[in-house]
């Protein structure tokens, strides 16, 4: 578990669970998503209808599960939660769906992920709210159709194009999330600190917040961390040096970069001059499998412009060598 990766772990789920905002007003950021929903939301309280389909598109960690929670607080129904890789079979699908209560949230996280034939049951259950039970193998199967309580459905996944597009034609809103932005990572870690009953001055807040790689849920692990290494130094007030300190100690660096990713930066430019070079040879010399790499270290490395990918190889940006306090190269692109 990477202390900047974006993915929960155990500890996390506890501590998310104590500082997940409860309403659309509490949920920082994201303007565009969240008056889009409020006004889904709004729109089927007035009719008295079940809310439309939703489907949330963006990277871990970023609130999807989170928004799930709020839309069923919201709606004043139940929320059901599963995930794509649960549903192996159209079986525990249709075991999930017949057990819903009327007007009840479904949150489908990973909703990519999902067995084609539970794809399928789930494109009647959106529209009709209906499934057809196939009981029975071969000639003598049948199939027993099955009336669902209206439902919504939230589906969570990291690439809305990951998506079928009959599934995806069946969501009535999808919300894109986008990274967050300093200031915001700031009110999430004023919010959370509250919380926690943590004193920082506004300096330290933006200290962990341009660590935090854009991700409310590293930006309050990092705080974590930096409330351990206070409590152990004794520090009741903390400052940005101090929260400066506690993340240099954990080597997660100004910018938020982590060993894995300053290693990789510093293979790139060390060893083979900023590239370019094939990702498995990267990634053998430091010492890492290539699906490391690639999934773990490149997608946040690519987006600050410090590594690029072209057809020939990894290449390393100016801004690169900059990070590393090294020289800029005339070769280095920008
Ligand atoms: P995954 O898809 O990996 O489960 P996710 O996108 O569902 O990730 P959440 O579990 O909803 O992410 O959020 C992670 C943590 O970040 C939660 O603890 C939540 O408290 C916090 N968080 C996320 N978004 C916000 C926000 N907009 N305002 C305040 N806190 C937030």
């Amino acid at each position: 578990q990477r202390l900047v990766g974006a993915e929960g772990d155990y500890d996390d789920q506890q501590l998310e669970a104590s500082l997940r905002p409860g309403t659309l007003d509490d949920f920082v950021g994201q303007q565009r998503v969240r008056a889009q929903l409020s006004l889904v939301l709004e729109a089927s309280k007035l009719r008295g209808r079940t809310a439309d389909h939703v489907l949330l598109s963006g990277p871990p960690g970023l609130g999807k599960t989170t928004l799930a929670m709020i839309i069923a607080e919201e709606l004043g129904v139940p929320l059901r939660i599963s995930s794509g890789p649960a549903i192996q079979h159209a079986g525990d699908l249709a075991a999930i769906l017949s057990s819903l209560t009327h007007g009840e949230v479904l949150f489908l996280d990973e909703i990519h992920r999902m067995s084609r034939p539970a794809e399928e049951m789930l494109y009647m259950a959106m529209e009709d709210f209906r499934v057809d039970i196939v009981v029975g193998k071969g000639a003598g199967a049948t199939s027993i159709p099955l009336d669902l309580p209206p439902f919504t459905l939230v589906g969570a996944t990291t690439r809305a194009g990951l998506l079928p597009g009959p599934l995806r034609d069946r969501f009535g809103f999808t919300g894109h999330l986008e990274f967050y932005s300093v200031p915001e990572l700031e009110l999430v870690l004023r919010r959370s600190a509250a919380l926690l009953d943590l004193a920082m001055t506004s300096e330290a807040f933006s200290e962990v917040a341009s660590r935090s790689r854009g991700t409310p849920r590293i930006a309050n692990r990092l705080l974590r961390r930096v409330r351990d290494w206070a409590l152990v130094h004794g520090v009741e007030r903390i400052d940005a040096r101090a929260a400066g300190a506690a993340l240099d100690m954990y080597e997660v660096d100004v910018r938020g970069l982590d060993r894995l990713d300053r290693n990789v930066l510093s293979a790139l430019v060390g060893k083979f001059n900023g590239g370019p070079v094939g990702l498995s040879t990267l990634a053998i010399a430091v010492g890492e499998e290539t699906e490391t790499v690639e999934t773990v270290a490149e997608p946040f490395l690519v987006r600050e412009g410090l590594l690029g990918r072209t057809p020939r190889g990894r290449i390393a940006m100016a801004a690169a060598w900059e990070h590393l306090g090294l020289d800029v190269p005339d070769h280095a692109a920008f």
